[in-house]
């Protein structure tokens, strides 16, 4: 033990991190302000708790340290090297007020192995007469190399009458204003008060060789001087497995419960007619291809489902091209088999219409009837379509957000398709959800991004998940070329030869981050610019400033094949589908994310055509835009991308919204531990069929109020 204390621990001499407490224990403060922050009165440190997410004894027990602090041994100054923590007991030999060039107090400080400088820039006056010569202190603090050898700049001074602590010094994560003393008081009173009995059975513990609860916490409040200070910070310590685990566990719980709540609630179930030909097998033959086996696979697993009396809550997923449209329709044909209504809706206007030009068609063949819902609506259009929906002429409806919104009444809602989820908050699911009178709609919803197993696991156990693994036949690859943006021209001149041999082509126009009107301007600026170069071809317009119907309009030319080269924003990054669009350009590709180049891309090499795609890029390029426009070279397979754009962006951003069982997690990491997630699912599984008490146990102490959200 002595050994690691003389030679100073690497982990323990970390600067200080903006977010611990100033000034109290760990770093001295250097700014007034902070110098200032007394310790807060009793109704502020409620507050300052609060923001903390500290309100009861349980959330201070589980409020761990980011560090620790080694303060049970002394070292000889003569032990001191630059970047290192010390600890040492020094008389003062001298003391000096210095205030030119600026105003700071330094004193000498000597023990019987050797000398060291401790200086403050901020200081009160009584630190002064503290550091008078013949003083005896403990000193605490990094040591650095100063211009005249080693010094400690504002270290810690105490008495050295009082007794050295036994364990490690926990560093907490803190506020502004609230001091570490606070916080390790509390917990303290935590850990002394609370009953911190094993959740789980010593059996269950030893066949997955985890640590008591109440050993786990200990450890990580109080590590003794001979812990593994290492794998304490770094979150590998067995005290730390044990705290994950169980958070992973609380959270499989906590989502199969949410499940199972739903099992409780009623839902018409929507089973295959067998007295009739039904509109999902008219649909079926009417469809001028056939279905991949993976779109056959997940259409039974979706009819399986809606068969049920509980409500379905199911997502597809599946890379953009592999065909999820015609799974929703056959979705929503059982629906219909059984007199409901089915309503799909999307995030914007271009997709909602995108599934409306599709749909409506295959309706129109089967004799039922299809409307559209848009906010943009002229007034008496509007009222048609909402009388339809509410007497139940209409059998489908596809609109944007205006389906969820007050006035929009179903006569007999039966299947709530939502294409796009991760782009829709959990509460727009839920709202579309009690658009049933009483009865719960089964609910679909589609997502694009293929999201990994362990993150799938961990945050969509609540759901059931359909993949489309696999493309339609017929498929060319997209070839995908980085094109410096010098070779604009070039470019442009190619673009003929494109429409010559029958493609037609995208021109992805740039995001501008900072303006909304620069993005249209540019957009605007391109197609002049593209309509004067490319004499003889027609070059259309869409961007999202444009009115609902001239947008349908401009997307209904192009896909007619009467605009040959589309100037387009982002709008048309999800769902568009023109299988004769063979070419796309997308200028400054390396402004825009992984995810959004590969759903782009998926625009294109949706028919029988040899597909291009040109990445324009401004050099030089940042590292991340390398890694991306790299990856998008390398692969075209939607899960590789999701993988790699997960590692740039972590699960949050990711995700794009707020929502799932995500949240639930605080200490345990879905991807480092995905080997605990496997286990925590297996006992989760275990626990509710043969240990349900021990389940709640073991939900009580980790979730409290925060799984609320997830019972809708
Ligand atoms: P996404 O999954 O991206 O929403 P779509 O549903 O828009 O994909 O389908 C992409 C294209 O593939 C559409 O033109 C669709 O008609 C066509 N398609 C879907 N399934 C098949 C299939 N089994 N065989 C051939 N073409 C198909
Ligand atoms: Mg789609």
């Amino acid at each position: 033990m002595l050994l690691a204390c003389q030679k100073g621990h690497p982990l323990r001499s970390k600067p200080s991190s903006p977010s611990e407490s100033p000034g109290k224990q760990g770093k001295p403060a250097t700014s007034r302000k902070t110098r200032q922050a007394k310790p807060a009165k009793k109704r502020d440190l409620a507050s300052l708790f609060g923001k903390l997410g500290l309100n009861t004894p349980q959330d201070f027990l589980l409020h761990f340290p980011i560090r620790y602090e080694d303060e049970t041994c002394l070292s000889p100054i003569a032990q001191a090297s630059a970047g290192q923590s010390i600890q040492f007991e020094a008389v003062v030999q001298s003391c000096e007020l210095t205030y030119r060039p600026r105003r700071y107090l330094t004193a000498r400080m000597r023990d019987d192995s050797g000398e060291i400088q401790l200086r403050w820039i901020n200081f009160y006056p009584s630190q002064v007469q503290q550091m008078q010569a013949g003083k005896r202190w403990r000193v605490r603090g990094e040591v650095r190399a100063g211009f005249g050898g080693l010094e400690m700049v504002h270290p810690k001074v105490t008495s050295p009458s009082s007794p050295l602590p036994q364990s490690l010094t926990p560093i907490y994560p803190t506020t502004e204003g609230l001091a570490q003393k606070a916080i390790a008081q509390r917990i303290e009173q935590a850990l002394n008060t609370l009953d911190l009995d094993d959740s789980l059975p010593e059996a269950v513990r030893d066949n997955l060789g985890l640590m008591p609860f109440r050993q786990a916490v200990d450890v990580l409040h109080r590590p003794a001087p001979g812990d593994d200070l290492d794998a304490l910070v770094h979150r590998t310590h067995p005290a730390w497995v044990r705290v994950k685990f169980d958070e992973l566990l609380a959270q499989q719980l906590s989502l199969a419960n949410a499940r199972e709540q739903r099992r409780l609630r009623q839902a018409d179930p929507l089973f295959e007619p067998l007295d009739r030909v039904s509109y999902v097998q008219k649909l079926s033959t009417e469809l001028p291809f056939q279905l991949t086996a993976a779109q056959q696979r997940v259409v039974q697993e979706i009819h399986a489902d809606l068969a049920q009396t509980w409500p379905m809550h199911r997502l597809l997923q599946g890379d953009v091209g592999s065909g999820k449209t015609v799974v929703a329709a056959l979705a929503a044909m059982r629906a219909i088999d059984h007199g409901k209504q089915a309503a799909v809706m999307a995030p914007t206007e271009i997709l909602a219409e995108q599934h409306y030009l599709k749909l409506e068609p295959w309706a129109k063949a089967l004799g039922l009837q299809c409307v559209w819902l848009s906010a943009g609506l002229p007034a008496r259009i509007k009222r048609q379509a909402l009388d339809a929906i509410a007497s139940g002429q209409a059998q489908l409806v596809v609109g944007t957000q205006a389906l969820i919104q007050q006035g929009v009444t179903f006569a007999d809602l039966g299947l709530a398709i939502v294409d796009e989820q991760h782009r829709f908050g959990v509460s727009q699911r839920l709202a579309l959800g009690e658009k049933a009178n009483g009865r719960l709609p089964h609910q679909l919803t589609m997502s694009a991004t293929p999201i990994p197993r362990s993150l799938a696991m961990t945050c969509f156990a609540d759901l059931d998940v359909s993949v489309i693994d696999e493309r339609p036949p017929g498929r060319l690859p997209v070839k995908t070329k980085l094109v410096s943006a010098s070779r604009r021209a070039e470019v442009i001149e190619g673009l003929r030869e494109s429409v010559a041999s029958g493609g037609q082509v995208y021109w992805v126009c740039p995001l501008v981050e900072e303006s909304e009107a620069l993005q249209l301007q540019t957009a605007t600026d391109t197609h002049e610019m593209l309509t004067a170069a490319l004499e003889g071809l027609t070059v259309g317009l869409v961007h999202g400033k444009l009115h609902a119907k001239e947008k349908a309009d401009v997307m209904q030319r192009f896909k007619a094949g009467e605009i040959n080269v589309l100037v387009a924003t982002t709008v048309i990054e999800v769902g568009v589908d023109v299988p004769n669009a063979s070419q796309m350009v997308i200028e400054h590709a390396e402004r825009f994310g992984l995810a959004q180049l590969h759903q782009l891309r998926g625009r294109v090499g949706r028919g029988t055509r040899e597909s291009i795609c040109l990445l324009l890029y401004e050099p030089p390029l940042s590292f991340d835009a390398k890694y991306r426009l790299k990856a998008l070279y390398e692969t075209d397979d939607g899960f590789e991308i999701a993988r790699r754009d997960l590692q740039l962006r972590g699960p949050g951003e990711f995700l794009g919204a707020r929502q799932s069982g995500l949240s639930l997690l605080r200490f345990a990491d879905f991807e480092a531990d995905a080997h605990w997630v496997e286990k925590a699912k297996l006992l989760c599984d275990e626990l509710r069929a043969q240990q349900p008490e021990v389940a709640k146990c073991h939900m009580d102490r980790w979730m409290q109020s925060r799984e609320a959200f997830l019972n809708g």
